[in-house]
């Protein structure tokens, strides 16, 4: 079968591999769509820790075509919850399982879902409905981190949330902040994504820092920060309200530093957390992608097939792209 694979930071390929081998507990899909998100260019460039020689792909759903000792029926379509905690640790022990020092990634730490098939612990698995748009069920997963993050964030009915960055996770916040009540600006460059980003629920829009304050010169209760580069990281506690809260959902390269300044963080009393990963949060986003509470459709720019997938790995996305999604069979 075929397989996008990265053999070493800077060098992806899809090539020719060997169907996987279920081991104990795991079943295999027949890979549906698979998302290619920011986190794959940052593995891409080696900004984020994976394992060489693994095949790609961490936000994918398809058919059960063997389901091992698992009571999933063969046929039944499901979602890849990739995180796979060891339960023994200090931090699964503490709950915090998202912090395990164990974890194996489908599509980072053990192969995924840029292939034909991909084998994954059964326990993994959640399921999704038979009607669903094939390409929706990629999706689950990083709504899961989104959820997460916006669950730290607590925003209220009739705060202030911005969102920044209108890439899949930004315009995902955005639908979530618009869903708790919230009034939602958007933070991003592209005409675009802004226009998106109205159609999808913000009130308002900026496409720079300035924008921001001419329209809420006392900040915003909540700053999501969605891009994942340092400016925004940096911006973000300076967007905030006296007595408000910054989420970073972003991932910035291993080693990147960027500069605050406590003093106003300390008299403004700004919170700022951050949101990896999701715990105890992929059911939940898939019932949300199977009832359709989230808006996912405007969010797919194009489908590529596993020979183009290095391509659109290994280069930026296209201006105004959100989400290329890999379909193994086209
Ligand atoms: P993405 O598609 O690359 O989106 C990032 C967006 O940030 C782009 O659409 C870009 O839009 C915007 N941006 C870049 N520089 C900007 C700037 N200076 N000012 C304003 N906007 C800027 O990525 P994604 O898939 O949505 O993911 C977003 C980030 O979250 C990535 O870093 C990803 O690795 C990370 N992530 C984290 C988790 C977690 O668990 N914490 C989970 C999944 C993903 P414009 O070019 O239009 O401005």
């Amino acid at each position: 079968m075929l397989a996008t694979q990265l053999f070493e930071v800077g060098d992806i390929r899809t090539v020719d591999v060997a169907k996987p081998a279920p081991q104990s507990g795991d079943i295999v899909v027949k890979v549906e769509a698979a998302g290619i998100c920011g986190t794959d260019r940052h593995l891409y460039k080696g900004e984020f820790p994976s394992v060489a020689g693994t095949t790609l792909g961490h936000e994918f759903s398809g058919i059960v075509v063997d389901a091992g000792t698992s009571e999933i029926p063969v046929g039944t379509r499901v979602t890849c919850d990739p995180n796979t905690w060891c339960g023994a640790c200090d931090q699964c022990q503490r709950g915090r399982v998202n912090l395990c020092i164990n974890n194996v990634a489908t599509g980072i730490g053990r192969d995924g879902g840029f292939a034909e098939y991909c084998a994954f612990p059964a326990h993994k698995a959640h399921v999704l409905p038979d009607n669903l748009n094939p390409l929706h069920g990629a999706f689950c997963e990083p709504l899961a981190c989104t959820i997460h993050g916006m669950d730290i964030g607590a925003a209220s009915s009739g705060e202030r949330v911005l969102v920044i960055g209108g890439g899949v996770i930004g315009l995902m916040a955005v639908q979530l902040a618009k869903l708790a009540g919230s009034e939602v600006m958007l933070l991003t460059r592209n005409k675009k994504k802004q226009q998106l980003g109205q159609s999808l629920g913000a009130h308002l829009v900026a496409g720079t820092e300035h924008e921001v304050k001419q329209q809420w010169a006392d900040g915003a209760d909540l700053v999501v920060e969605c891009a994942g580069v340092d400016a925004t990281v940096a911006m973000a506690p300076q967007l905030t309200r006296t007595g408000g809260r910054v989420v970073v959902l972003g991932v910035l390269p291993d080693g990147v530093k960027v500069s605050i300044e406590p003093f106003d963080l300390l008299f403004r009393e700004i919170q700022v957390h951050f949101s990896f990963l999701n715990p105890f949060t992929h059911a939940r986003a898939s019932q949300m992608i199977a009832d359709g509470v989230v808006d996912v459709a405007p969010l797919i720019t194009r489908t590529i097939s596993l020979k183009e997938a290095p391509d659109a790995i290994s280069n930026p996305a296209p201006d105004g792209e959100v989400r290329a999604i890999v379909v193994p069979e086209s």
